[in-house]
């Protein structure tokens, strides 16, 4: 385990059964996680599937974590809530799912593997990732020196909508 605390950033996505409260639900849930501690989360966002495009709307937000888990076992315990939050793989790729935790950032780690690669793949080209980790952290820099907020302003995120929370009466 590493000595010291490391910020890491996790996103999460729904299109099935509410994907707002399954979206809520997850990031609630990531406070429950041993040796981390969940600092904050972003506002929650709507946009079009990627992929199979005859699927529902899809709900996205990220989190700010501080972690002791090396990046294996945070991405374990992404996989095991998943489970316990009711994920059922379909097999397609894209496809709809009831909740998605995905590892998109562990400190400076850079890895390249089919069970774990940093930062998440797709990252720099997706609006629902960039726009809320540029919420949580404006001045976050890739591993490679890039910020998050240069690279969504290099996008065309108009399809992507900011949610009101359940509690601001919407
Ligand atoms: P999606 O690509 O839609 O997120 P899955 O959640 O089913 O699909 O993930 C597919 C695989 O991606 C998992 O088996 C996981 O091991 C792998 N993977 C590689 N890097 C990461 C990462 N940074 N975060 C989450 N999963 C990852
Ligand atoms: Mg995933």
């Amino acid at each position: 385990m590493p000595a010291s605390w490391v910020p890491a950033y996790v996103g999460a996505g729904s299109n099935l059964d509410d994907p707002q409260r399954q979206v809520e639900l997850a990031l609630a849930r990531l406070a429950e996680m041993d040796s981390t501690r969940l600092v904050a989360v972003s506002p929650l966002y709507a946009g079009p599937p990627m992929g199979p495009s005859d699927q529902p709307d899809y709900v996205n937000a990220a989190a700010a974590l501080l972690t002791r888990l090396a990046p294996e076992s945070l991405l374990s315990a992404l996989q095991s809530l998943e489970l316990r939050l009711g994920r059922s793989r379909d097999g397609s790729k894209w496809g709809p799912r009831r909740i998605d935790l995905d590892l998109l950032l562990h400190g400076d780690t850079v890895r390249q593997g089919d069970a774990l690669t940093l930062p998440h793949p797709g990252l720099a080209e997706r609006c629902f990732v960039l726009r809320p980790l540029t919420d949580l952290a404006p001045e976050l820099r890739l591993p490679d020196g890039r910020r998050v907020s240069a690279l969504l302003q290099a996008l065309d995120c108009s399809q992507l909508r900011k949610l009101c929370s359940r509690g601001d009466g919407d």
